[in-house]
Formats: C-alpha cells, sequence, structure tokens
C-alpha cells in the first residue's frame, strides 16, 4: 500500500504518517483556559480515545487567498474540498482494508512537536512550502505492519522574522509582546450567530479573519486566485440576505449553516459595508428571526440606519 500516492489520488500536496501523538503538555493547557472553546472537540488522550489504531495521518491541503476585495476567506471553500478529499481517501484505504476514523487532535500542535511546521507570533503554524495557508485533514488509522513507515521526526525550527506586521494590523489587538491571546482574535467569536460588539465592529469578510495571513511575508509567495463566478454569485450579501444560502453552502459545506452564522456574518458585513439598500432584506430576515441571530441582524439594521 503505498499511503502517500493515495493522499495525492486524492488531491492533498504532502502526507505525513506519525505514531498516535502524546501531547500532555497542550490537554493541561487548554484544561487552564489557554485555548478558544472551539478546541473543546478535540480528544485529550489520543491513545485512549483510538485505542485500535497505530497512527495518525496527516494530510495537507494548501490554499490560495481570495483577493482583498472579494468577502469570504479563501480558507472555506478549500477546507470544504479537503473534506471531501479525506472522505475519497478514506474509502480507498477502506477497500484495502484499513480501518480510519477522522481524528480530534490538536494537528497543528503535533505538526511543531514532530518538527514539521513552527509556530510563528501571530500564533499561525508555518509549513516550509505551504507557508500559513494550508488545511489539515487527520485521520488515525490501524495500517499493517509494512506500511507504517513513519514520517522522520524533525528538529524544531524558526521561521517567524518577528516583523510584527501581524500585530500592527490584527484588528482585535490579539497579537501582543506577551504572545497570542485568542480572547482577543476576531476568529474564535465566528463559530456562532453571536457576536460581541466589538468583534462586529472589526469584521471585514465572512467566516473567519485573514488579515494576520495576508501581511505575513512568509506568505508572499502565495499569489491570490480569482473569485470564481459561482463564488461571487454565491456570496453576494444580498443573495445570501434573501435567505437563498443554498449555492453558498455547496461551496463551503452545509455545516456552515449552524444556527444562523453564515446569515449573521452577512448582516454584520452589510452594515460594516455601509450596504443601506440592504435594509429591506435585513428586516424581512429580522422580522422572522429569534434569538442570538435576531439580535445580530437588528445591530446591523441599527448601525445602517445611523447612516441613512
Ligand atoms: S507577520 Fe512577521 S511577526 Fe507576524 S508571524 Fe509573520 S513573520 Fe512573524
Ligand atoms: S485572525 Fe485576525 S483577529 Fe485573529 S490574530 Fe489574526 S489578524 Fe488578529
Amino acid at each position: 500500500m503505498n499511503l502517500a500516492e493515495l493522499a495525492k489520488q486524492a488531491g492533498f500536496s504532502a502526507a505525513y504518517l506519525l505514531p498516535v501523538p502524546q501531547y500532555d503538555e497542550w490537554t493541561r493547557r487548554r484544561a487552564s483556559g489557554a485555548f478558544a472553546p472551539q478546541t473543546g472537540w478535540i480528544e485529550g488522550d489520543a491513545a485512549a480515545a483510538y485505542p485500535w489504531a497505530n497512527a495518525l495521518l496527516l494530510l495537507i491541503w494548501p490554499y490560495a487567498p481570495l483577493p482583498p476585495d472579494a468577502v469570504l476567506s479563501g480558507y472555506y471553500p478549500a477546507s470544504n474540498r479537503s473534506y471531501h478529499a479525506m472522505q475519497t481517501l478514506r474509502e480507498a484505504l477502506a477497500g484495502e482494508g484499513v480501518r480510519t476514523e477522522r481524528a480530534a487532535v490538536p494537528v497543528k500542535t503535533i505538526l511543531v512537536d514532530w518538527g514539521l511546521g513552527t509556530r510563528l507570533d501571530s500564533d499561525l503554524i508555518f509549513l516550509p512550502g505551504f507557508g500559513t495557508r494550508f488545511i489539515v485533514q487527520a485521520l488515525m488509522a490501524a495500517l499493517p505492519r509494512e506500511a507504517l513507515n513513519y514520517t522522520p521526526k524533525g528538529a524544531p525550527f524558526e521561521a517567524c522574522i518577528h516583523c510584527n506586521r501581524c500585530r500592527r494590523v490584527c484588528p482585535g489587538g490579539a497579537i501582543g509582546p506577551g504572545g497570542y491571546d485568542w480572547r482577543r482574535c476576531l476568529r474564535a467569536y465566528e463559530e456562532g450567530p453571536d457576536m460581541p460588539p466589538w468583534v462586529m465592529e472589526r469584521m471585514s469578510c465572512l467566516l473567519g479573519c485573514e488579515v494576520c495571513q495576508d501581511v505575513c511575508p512568509l506568505n508572499h509567495f502565495i499569489q491570490p486566485r480569482p473569485m470564481t463566478e459561482a463564488e461571487r454569485e454565491a456570496f453576494a450579501l444580498e443573495k445570501l440576505l434573501s435567505g437563498d444560502l443554498k449555492p453558498a453552502l455547496a461551496i463551503i459545506g452545509k455545516n456552515m449553516k449552524k444556527g444562523g452564522k453564515l446569515t449573521a456574518q452577512a448582516a454584520v458585513l452589510a452594515a460594516n459595508q455601509g450596504r443601506t439598500d440592504l435594509l429591506p432584506l435585513l428586516e424581512a430576515q429580522a422580522a422572522q428571526a429569534e434569538g442570538p441571530l435576531k439580535e445580530t441582524l437588528l445591530w446591523a439594521i441599527s448601525h445602517l440606519q445611523k447612516e441613512a
């Protein structure tokens, strides 16, 4: 079985095979509140959670940013494609009798611990050849002995040139002299329809914040890609706010709809872009919404009414 070849056929640019990881220090730090609540789904002890597995397969899917005028982070369309590629790979492995399961492990910490990547001042992980713009899909696997060719462990290395560009542009002030503070990072608040006002005021794109990655010189070799016509149509704010989310969800994955997140973020962007023409759509959405989504829609409406 040639794992690297199977991963390539599925569309991944690189694949690393590691032993079942141990990351006690990460688990201790999470318990002390060092990481955002989105890390809650990660298992604290991989060996206990996947006792049948003998390897962790890390699959790398690079992506290019979208142009500055795009309202969408380039990460999400790529993330959805990489998820489907992972499923394709799982089917191929199942065909060879290999059990796999999506791994709930702290992949970026593991990449650093294994000497494959390094953490930057922005808290992003840099991988040689990919910058910080890559998605990691991870599978726990029970491989036959002859396929257990683990990727050699590398030595720790540095890449950050401490230029402070990320620190100067971060809209939340999350990157400070004392390190990165997830509590000030916009990404930590964009999982649901309710976002603190300071986050909403600073949002400049849907589903994430790319600002620290955009300015990082370690990413400057990655050229932006144009938005496709389908992406432009699907993510037009008027389309999202008219309730037609289907084309957008086909691009970024159905789970992005959870709790009205996409509608909420479209409303916030409409407000931040001064789109008073979208007020009727926002009001129609607010009339039928409830709970946190309604609150966010009302925030956007009141923001725009001040401008009208
Ligand atoms: S922008 Fe500069 S300081 Fe920030 S992560 Fe990149 S290299 Fe490091
Ligand atoms: S993602 Fe945005 S808010 Fe978070 S650290 Fe980077 S620039 Fe700051």
